[in-house]
């Protein structure tokens, strides 16, 4: 595999390949961009079906945080890590020392957080060999002790995003009677949908679990859809809070909404549906740009907790949806070119 011809190799800083005969650890540890600071991103595991699976996945997802923190204004470059194996059967103790002890040795060029496959108990059985693991939550700090989960930060990002958005494509400041439907109400979806009912909105949820529609139907009021039913509702505001590529071929043509908000990785299939979304008239918040609070939560708690700050933090995706909507109507553009073009101003200053 040519790594430096990959597309998604781009500019990258560093790529580190890990492995470690007695524990068995095979890991990518890939350094995007550290401009800004250290580069902060998660670890993830997963039984990829080929070597070059991992690499995609490792570049892709590391160039993505680097453009993410950027864009949230945090002191911190962009960077990802996977290590090749089945979180079930293959993590041991051993092997999560392994790569804890790879991570010293970059001496926080790069730092950890739990992902797909990794737990926040994982990040502290790390943290007996490195300094350079984040997101350990249930930390006490000098405010009392931290919930431990990023969600509710993700959660309230999503809110001040979907008013931002409101707010430019339908000239409104108040949320009460909007129509919006979430898709997935899992952690960040059913915080989401919480406040947004608190705020007045008028809620459609659907998911593939049955037990939170059951409570999201109890306790918000909110109709349930099947799954297939949520993109083509008369709402003003489709959610995506479920799963990445959501926004293709087949889901934009039955949009109704005016505005896709949601907290969702990845929602474009690709980045021509993102002109598909102009073109229709539909105002699309680019994913990284307003769920952003999870990574801003991570941040605050390696800079020292203050609650205050944290939340001025997040409310601050408001303005970085602000000035991405504003360019995209006057360079006639669509909204996630427009934040790659900020995001990529403020990393390479
Ligand atoms: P979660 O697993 O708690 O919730 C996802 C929900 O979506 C689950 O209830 C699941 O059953 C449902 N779902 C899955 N497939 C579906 C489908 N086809 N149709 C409808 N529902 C479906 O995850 P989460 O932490 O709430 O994250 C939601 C999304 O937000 C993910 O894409 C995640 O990557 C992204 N995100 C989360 C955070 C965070 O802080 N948790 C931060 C940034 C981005």
């Amino acid at each position: 595999m040519a790594v430096f011809s990959l597309s998604d190799f781009a500019d990258h800083e560093q790529v580190v390949f890990v492995s470690d005969d007695k524990s068995g650890l095979k890991a990518i540890i890939a350094v995007h961009n550290s401009n800004l600071g250290p580069a902060l991103g998660g670890c993830r595991m997963w039984p990829y079906a080929s070597e070059e699976e991992a690499v995609r996945d490792v570049l892709r997802l590391s160039r993505g945080m680097t453009y993410k923190s950027a864009m949230a204004r945090l002191k911190l470059g962009g960077g990802k890590s996977v290590i090749i194996g089945n979180p079930r059967t293959d993590k041991t103790p051993a092997l999560l020392a392994a790569f804890a002890r790879a991570l010293e040795q970059l001496n926080g060029r790069y730092i950890a957080a739990e992902d797909s496959g990794t737990s926040v108990a994982d990040m502290k059985t790390m943290a007996q060999f490195t300094r350079h693991v984040a997101g350990l939550h249930d930390k006490p700090s000098d405010q009392g002790t931290r919930s431990g989960d990023p969600s509710p930060a993700t959660a309230y990002g999503t809110f001040i995003g979907i008013q931002a958005a409101v707010k430019e494509r339908l000239g409104r400041d108040s949320l009460d009677g909007l129509r919006v439907a979430v898709q997935g109400v899992g952690n960040v979806g059913y915080d989401l949908a919480r406040q947004l009912k608190e705020a007045g909105a008028q809620l459609w949820v659907t998911d593939i679990h049955r037990e939170p529609l059951v409570q999201a139907g109890r306790e918000l009021g909110a109709t349930v859809v099947a799954p297939d039913e949520i993109f083509g509702l008369d709402v003003d505001v489709f959610a995506p809070c479920a799963l990445g590529a959501i926004l293709n071929d087949a889901t934009i043509p039955q949009l109704k909404a005016k505005i896709v908000a949601g907290a969702a990785n990845n929602q474009l299939a690709e980045a021509r549906h993102g002109v598909e979304l102009m073109k229709r008239g539909i105002l699309y918040a680019p994913d990284y740009v307003i769920n952003a609070g999870g990574i801003i939560d991570v941040y605050h708690e390696r800079i020292g907790f203050e609650r205050a700050a944290l939340i001025r933090h997040i409310e601050g995706i408001r303005d970085n949806l602000m000035e991405v909507f504003e360019r995209a109507r006057e360079e006639e553009r669509p909204t996630a070119e427009v934040a790659d073009a900020i995001a990529e101003e403020r990393f390479r200053r």
